[in-house]
């Protein structure tokens, strides 16, 4: 008899183990598979937001941009020159994106080229895209911006050597990040 009771209480101790062991084992997978599917949603959302900022309609930009900004880098308009905020800073730092923040240029590619615009000698690697622009009678290469397709301005092959580029971008097209100094 005890011997039979001990038998079905290790019996009964069994079966609660294997329950356990087994709604454990689904938890986990449970687990697992809402954890992959979080990170799938987490990178397709994240592709949505880049396809986002180069598909956006215009009245999205017109709502967020300052007018002058908007003009100049939704309706490719230009800015004065020497009247930027740019053009004749010399400052260290980082020329970012004035509609997206994607960072554009370093102020050490920045030349005085003595057009009243801010001018450089190349763009931050994989920050641009450029296409023809034949507007206003002149051929003429339009830079923008790769992630949401701001207007920036143009580039002409008469820059300093060896690269002989000038990139001629508009202040209201940036915005500038002035570089950090080291606490001491
Ligand atoms: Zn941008």
């Amino acid at each position: 008899m005890l011997l039979r009771l001990s038998g079905q209480r290790a019996l009964q101790l069994i079966t609660a183990l294997v329950a356990l062991s087994l709604s454990a084992a689904i938890n986990v997978s449970v687990h697992a598979g809402g954890k992959t599917k979080l990170n799938g949603e987490a990178d397709k959302e994240k592709t949505k937001k880049k396809d986002d900022l180069l598909q956006q309609p215009d009245s999205y930009w017109k709502t967020r941009l300052p007018p002058d900004v908007y003009k100049i880098t939704r309706c490719s308009a230009t800015e004065a020159p020497f009247t930027g905020k740019y053009w004749n800073l010399h400052e260290q730092g980082l020329y970012k994106c004035s509609n997206c923040g994607l960072p554009l240029f370093e102020s050490k590619d920045k030349f005085d080229s003595g057009t009243g615009w801010p001018s450089f000698t190349r763009p931050a690697p994989d920050a641009v895209d450029t296409r023809k622009d034949q507007s206003h009678g002149m051929a003429r290469q339009e830079v923008i911006c790769k992630h949401c397709g701001a207007h920036l301005g143009h580039v002409f092959d008469d820059g300093p050597a060896p690269a002989g580029k000038r990139y001629c971008i508009n202040s209201a097209s940036l915005d500038f990040a002035a570089e950090r100094k080291e606490e001491k």
